[in-house]
């Protein structure tokens, strides 16, 4: 994912915005007392599952850890949901070359008639194109942050939708986008990007679902949330596409005690598999995911798109904070 505009315009505080509706909410919104029992999250759990992943080596699409990858999460989803889909395509990147891609679905309470959408990208970029030696740009990096952490959550919370069965009312769909990372590397001229290239399999999932006339009723993508101490501000196209539910999210956050780590603060606007969802599915999703107010890369963590993603800055506590707060939302809807 990338930043969309070239400077930050970012974070002031949602509080001081001129929209009433939005500051009127924060107002009256109160620490609401759960009734239902949420189960807990296993950060060791999450912690191995996105140590497998960065073991096969990084996830480019057309290489041979892509593939195993690919094989590994379909048949763990499978011991986990009712039903998985995946899904081959094929799409352009932004150089206008032909690249085979595949998104895996995971499907839990297949039959319930509201559904939400959790999802992240696996695969990992093919360049390091941010890493402070120049040698390493065209390398593939690990992408144990930037991919890996939101899957390896997602694949515990399917571990749990399995053990600790859902309302019957309500359907989960784990949705894992490949393509997300392909985009144009930095080194290119702006003129050379043409459309930048990211997020090739949420828009191919946007644009043809898995299932015909598929809906949902919102939702959580998880990007880069395995960080030591990450911040996460409401990131603009989410404030944009569902504040309701960004507000919602950020909320629940405080009263779980993360108010920390969730500022509500507005953040950069990022190209990511979110904006399809809004904009081509029409599901109003956000997008939690670690930004800093000013860093070298413009907008994310130290290690972004460097061959120091890499699991020694996988932090277990993140994790569980992260995973912790989707399961709250989950089970109270
Ligand atoms: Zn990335």
């Amino acid at each position: 994912m990338r930043f969309l505009i070239p400077f930050p315009l970012i974070f002031f505080f949602l509080a001081s915005c001129s929209n009433s509706e939005m500051s009127n909410t924060q107002q009256v919104q109160k620490p609401q007392k759960e009734t239902v029992a949420v189960p807990i999250f296993d950060a060791d759990s999450a912690y191995s599952f996105v140590a497998k992943q960065v073991s096969f080596g990084p996830r480019v699409p057309e290489t041979n850890a892509h593939a195993k990858t690919a094989t590994w999460l379909a048949e763990k989803l499978q011991s986990y949901a009712d039903s998985v889909f995946v899904q081959p395509f094929r799409t352009r990147l932004y150089d206008g070359r032909g690249i085979d891609g595949k998104n895996i679905i995971a499907a839990f309470n297949s039959e319930a008639k509201k559904r939400i959408v959790l999802a992240a990208h696996w695969d990992s970029r093919p360049f390091a194109d941010y890493d402070l030696n120049q040698s390493n740009h065209k390398k593939a990096i690990d992408g144990a942050n930037d991919g890996a952490s939101g899957v390896g959550v997602l694949i515990e919370l399917a571990r749990i939708f399995k053990k600790n069965p859902l309302p019957k009312h309500l359907g989960v769909d784990i949705v894992l986008f490949d393509l997300e990372d392909y985009g144009a590397p930095a080194w290119l001229e702006e003129r050379q990007q043409q459309d930048g290239g990211w997020a090739l399999g949420s828009t191919h999932w946007s644009q043809t679902p898995h299932i015909r006339g598929y809906q949902a009723s919102f939702g959580i993508l998880l990007d880069m949330v395995g960080a030591t101490n990450p911040i996460f501000p409401q990131e603009y196209f989410s404030q944009q596409y569902a504040a309701w539910l960004s507000n919602k999210v950020w909320q629940k956050a405080h009263n779980l005690g993360y108010g920390n780590s969730f500022p509500k603060v507005l953040g950069n606007p990022i190209t990511d598999d979110h904006l399809p969802m809004n904009t081509i599915a029409g599901i109003p999703t956000i997008n939690i995911i670690h930004l800093v107010e000013e860093s070298e890369n413009g907008s994310f963590f130290e290690y972004w798109h460097t061959m120091n993603d890499s699991m020694e800055h996988i932090d277990r506590s993140t994790l569980d904070v992260v995973g912790t707060l989707v399961l709250h939302v989950v089970y109270n809807e």
